[in-house]
């Protein structure tokens, strides 16, 4: 079911990003209104959804465990032919229509639903401020601009050690910060440090990675986690207490950005995550209809 990125086409009128209860509820609908989309996610399917012990909240299906739901939203989008794309977008440019960026590919999409869940932790100190100038949330992208230099990753999953080994051939030196307790394959020229990092610094660029105990002299760092800030995701992003602000009609600030699930905001709740992507997704559909049918030098708001 899952298909790799050489698959991708250059334009989608609609790209899903997150293949959690919000996004797959958003594909679903999608694929019923045979729109042109693309469902784009993790190799794992919502962990949260699978770290469920039991859901006692489902309509229908009292006392089933996350584990066997999330099972049955895969098989239902399996079934109605939806395949899942492993592409993690670490960036979008605005629009429409948008860019996404991704590690080893760009592609375009007049509309988008982000439903990417919430990231965990807050922000690093000097995170914000020194992103694009030193901070970054994909490694491989940048590799070539860090060549000879130092980078510190710090990564909340195994998908990090990939970076570190690919950096550890361009750089001159690479630490890595595991904030997870398996490695599995990292190149012996990475280092590894076992402390939290407490917070970035850097005049113009980045300088030095605090780690309590230590601090470490770099050019770059890198953060790599299962779920991107919304706000680092989209520059210029409207968000309302660490979520992104939507209306009813799950609208954000920008014309054909959409977004639904726990991305929004609270109640953090599967049944909220899958109708807010089912709306979001008929919504993004009338925006596409308006989209074809205003006339082309007229501004197309629905606001
Ligand atoms: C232990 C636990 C128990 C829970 N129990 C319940 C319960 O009993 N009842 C209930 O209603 N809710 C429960 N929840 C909450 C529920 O799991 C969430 O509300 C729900 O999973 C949110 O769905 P979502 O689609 O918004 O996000 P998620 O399920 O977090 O899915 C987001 C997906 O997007 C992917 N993604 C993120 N960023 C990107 C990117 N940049 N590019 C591509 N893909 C990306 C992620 O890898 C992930 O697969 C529980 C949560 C936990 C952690």
């Amino acid at each position: 079911m899952s298909e790799d990125l050489h698959t991708l086409k250059d334009h989608y009128e609609l790209a899903i990003i997150g293949c959690g209860p919000a996004g797959l509820s958003a594909a679903l609908n999608a694929k019923i209104r045979n729109r042109d989309f693309v469902l784009l996610g993790s190799e794992f399917c919502s962990p949260k959804l699978s770290k469920a012990p039991q859901v006692d909240n489902w309509l229908g299906f009292p006392e089933i465990g996350g584990e066997e739901l999330r099972q049955r939203f895969l098989d239902h989008v399996k079934e109605k032919d939806i395949p899942i794309t492993l592409f993690k977008v670490t960036n979008i440019y605005p629009g429409p229509p948008y860019t996404l960026i991704g590690k080893e590919k760009s592609f375009e999409a007049d509309t988008i639903i982000i439903a990417t869940g919430v990231s965990a932790g807050k922000l690093l100190s000097g995170e914000a401020e020194l992103l694009g100038r030193g901070v970054g949330y994909c490694a491989t992208c940048d590799g070539p601009l860090y060549k000879d230099k130092k980078v510190a990753i710090i990564s909340y999953n195994q998908e990090g050690e990939d970076e570190a080994n690919y950096m550890a051939n361009i750089c001159s030196k690479v630490y890595y910060i595991p904030y997870y307790c398996e490695i599995l394959k990292l190149d012996p020229r990475v280092e590894i440090k076992k402390s939290k990092a407490k917070k970035i610094t850097g005049d113009q660029k980045v300088e030095q990675l605090d780690l309590g105990e230590e601090q470490l002299i770099v050019d770059g760092v890198f953060i790599l986690r299962d779920t991107l800030p919304a706000e680092q995701l989209v520059s210029g992003l409207e968000m309302e207490e660490a979520a992104i602000k939507v209306n009813h009609k799950l609208e954000t600030s920008m014309p054909g950005l959409y977004a639904a699930g726990d991305c929004t905001g609270q109640p953090y709740q599967l049944i909220k995550a899958a109708g807010e992507g089912g709306t979001a997704a008929l919504q993004a559909v009338k925006y596409l209809d308006s989209l074809k049918s205003a006339d082309p030098d007229e501004v197309v708001s629905i606001h």
